[in-house]
Formats: structure tokens, sequence, C-alpha cells
């Protein structure tokens, strides 16, 4: 990161990687639509579908089961369908399962009514209730209702990692279907889409280094078709319509190969600096909460609460230090709100209005930690001081 600032919030949106703006920059100077058959409209479907190959290699996938979207939010609503063709044969689905602790991209259920969502329970660490999925999938099963369901791989605030495997078994035993929101976890440590049981995955190119405004869904093999949602051209196999954002994609692609080709190293060195922030915060504060502690996480998340400190005003005095954190769930729009993830995990109000969460990615380093450790002594020193002046 710059000198004068620490970046800390790569869940929310990471740097552009400068392999991805170089691909940008040959794309935006590069004209042709895709869809024309001269020379110039040749070279933007060229692009276009090396991206492809590109993102499929970095999934485990086959080219031809990914779809350009404009972000994971649309390829969440893009996935979520009440019906979805397997080799040919609609399969209708009655009821939606998502997790408690999903983006709000994917509570708010795509295609399904809202009666027809419904929520699987988590812990106190934000993982979901396998027990309690198997039961609702048994539930619907006796009484004859198809069950989609959609459990997010990492989660955005805490960095949890789902019992994937678990929950892939429990579907397939119910005869349902299984998408999962790899957003988070995608660039930060191996994911497959084969192994991890998914019949559907969104991805998004700007956390993991792409540019905003793009991402994908891709399907286990190219026999599962959704419906479209936006209809008109016949880009994307008919499976989204509307000329491509060849810019967008290249970039998203060559971040995805980038962060593949660095993950093993770069999947330790986030942890290391990982391990070294949650020092730094039991050091100043040993009695601050680390959410999500006693379960698998992510390398790059800490989201962590000291008693009497509200993340609201600590957000802004980090900034002031110029360290970049989040609060809640502010990966949406700025907003500092009782999170939901946190509201469902059970964690109380104290400490769920004090969580702040770093994340950390591809272009942080030793001394953005540093900087972020120093700042939260000097703060938690002036914020305790008023406090005690308050009480006083
Ligand atoms: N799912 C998760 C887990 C996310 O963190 C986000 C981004 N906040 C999204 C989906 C939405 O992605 P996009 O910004 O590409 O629409």
């Amino acid at each position: 990161m710059a000198a004068n600032r620490a970046y800390l919030d790569h869940n929310a949106t990471a740097p552009l990687r400068p392999a991805a703006r170089d691909a940008m920059v040959l794309a935006l100077t590069t004209c042709g639509n895709a869809s024309s058959v001269h020379a110039e409209g040749r070279a933007a479907r060229a692009a276009i579908e090396s991206a492809r190959g590109q993102l499929a290699h970095f999934l485990g996938a086959s080219p031809a089961c990914v779809t350009f979207t404009s972000g994971a939010t649309e390829a969440n609503a893009l996935a979520l369908s009440p019906v979805i063709e397997v080799g040919g044969q609609a399969r209708n689905f009655d009821v939606l399962l998502v997790s408690a602790v999903e983006h709000p991209s994917v509570r708010a259920g795509g295609r399904f009514a809202a009666d027809r969502i419904e929520t699987i329970p988590v812990n106190i660490d934000g993982v979901v209730d396998i027990e309690a999925l198997e039961n609702m999938l048994a539930a619907h099963r006796k009484a004859g209702r198809k069950a989609l369901v959609s459990v997010m791989a990492a989660n955005n605030e805490t960095g949890v990692l789902q019992p994937l495997a678990g929950v892939a078994l429990a579907v397939q035993e119910a005869g349902g279907m299984l998408h999962i929101d790899a957003v988070q976890i995608a660039g930060r440590l191996p994911f497959d889409l084969e192994a991890s049981g998914a019949d559907l995955i969104s991805v998004s190119s700007h956390k993991l280094g792409g540019p905003q405004g793009a991402g994908a869904l891709i399907v286990r093999n190219d026999s599962i078709r959704v419906p479209p949602l936006l209809r008109g051209g016949a880009q994307e196999a008919g499976r989204r319509a509307g000329t491509e954002n060849v810019p967008a994609i290249a970039g998203f692609a060559a971040a995805a190969s980038e962060a593949d080709a660095a993950l093993t190293a770069e999947t330790k060195r986030l942890r290391t600096l990982r391990d070294k922030t949650e020092h730094g915060i039991r050091a100043t504060t040993p009695d601050a909460a680390i959410l999500s502690e006693g379960a698998e996480r992510l390398p790059n998340t800490v989201c962590f609460a000291a008693p009497g400190v509200a993340a609201e005003t600590a957000i802004i005095a980090f900034d002031l230090e110029g360290v970049a954190l989040s609060a809640g769930a502010a990966c949406s729009s700025g907003k500092v709100g009782p999170s939901e993830t946190l509201k469902a995990m059970g964690v109380g109000p104290e400490i769920a209005k004090g969580a702040m969460r770093l994340s950390i990615g591809w272009d942080t380093n030793e001394s953005d930690i540093e900087r972020f450790n120093e700042a939260w002594k000097r703060l938690y020193q002036k914020l305790g001081r008023e406090r005690r002046e308050r009480a006083a």
C-alpha cells in the first residue's frame, strides 16, 4: 500500500493488481464488439474466450461452464432460480435454504418468493449447523418438496469457513442442488468447483484484485442451465444478454491468474501477517474478543471487538491515523449498523457494536500491520482515557 496509508479492507474491495490494470488498458485501447465478424470483433471475442479459459482453470471448471456477469450480486441473483435445467430436463425447486450469515445478495433469494426462503441456523462461531440443515431437508423431502441450498464458502465479516463437504453431502442425499458463494475464498485458499460438491458457484473480480463490476456464475457441467435474468442478444451462450465488458473481463481473469499462481505462498504469508495482527490486538487489549476464533477461518480476516470501544468511533480514529478498516458489514454502502451476521451468531449487542474487520491481501506488508498495531495502541489509550474522564 501507499506509504502514507495502510489499506486493510480487502474483503470490501482489493486494490487493483498491476497485471489486471495492464490487461484492462490493453482491452480499453482495442476497439471491437465480440459479436462482430470482422478482425476487431474477433480480437474482442478472443480476449473474452482467453479470459474464460483462465477463470475456468483457476476454479477447476470447463470454459463452457463460465458465464460472465456484472459482479457476484448478479451471479447470486442469477443462480437462485426456482427452475434450473439439467441435461435438458427442467428441475423445479419449491424452497430455497440459505445460511443465516449469507451476503444480502443471497439472503434476498434471487427469483424465489419471500415465503419460499428459509434460513439455516449457525453456531456462535458462525458455522452452519449441518444437523439443522439435514432436518430441514428431511422435512421438505417428506412433504415432497425439492430444495435449492445456498451456503457461502467463507464469510465476508468473520472469514469463517463453512463445512462445505458436509453441506454438499446433505444436499446430495436429499436430492437437492447446491449453490456456493465463493467470493471471499477465491484467491485466498485453494477452491475447486468439482471438489466443493457445488452445482453452481459465484465469484467476484474486485475481491481478488480485479476491477469492480465483473463477476461470474460457474456451473459444474454445461448441461446445467439457469434461465437468464437479462434477455436479448445471444451473448454468453444465451445465458446473459448484453455486449460484454471486455476490459473488466480481461482484468478479472488477469487478477485471478495472478492470485492462482501465488496462492500457496500467499496463504502462508497472509496467515503470518494475520497472526501478527492478532498478537498486537491481544497485547494492547487482552480482553478483546476475536470473533469466530474457535473455527477455521480465512488467512486474511480478523474481526475483533474491545470492551467499551464503539466500532463507529474507532473506525474514524483509525482513518485519521491512515488505517482503513471496516465496521460491521460495511462492505455494503458504507453503512454502519448492526451486523446481521453477528446477530445470527448470537453475539451480544455490546460486542456487535464494537466489531471491526481487518482484511488483508496481495499488497499488504509487515509495515501495514505494524502501523495498525501502533495505531490501535494509541487509539485504545486515548479512547480509554476519554471513557475514564467521562465516568469521573
Ligand atoms: N458475496 C459476498 C460474500 C461478498 O462479500 C460480496 C461483496 N461484498 C458479494 C457477494 C457481492 O459481490 P459484488 O460486489 O461483486 O456484487
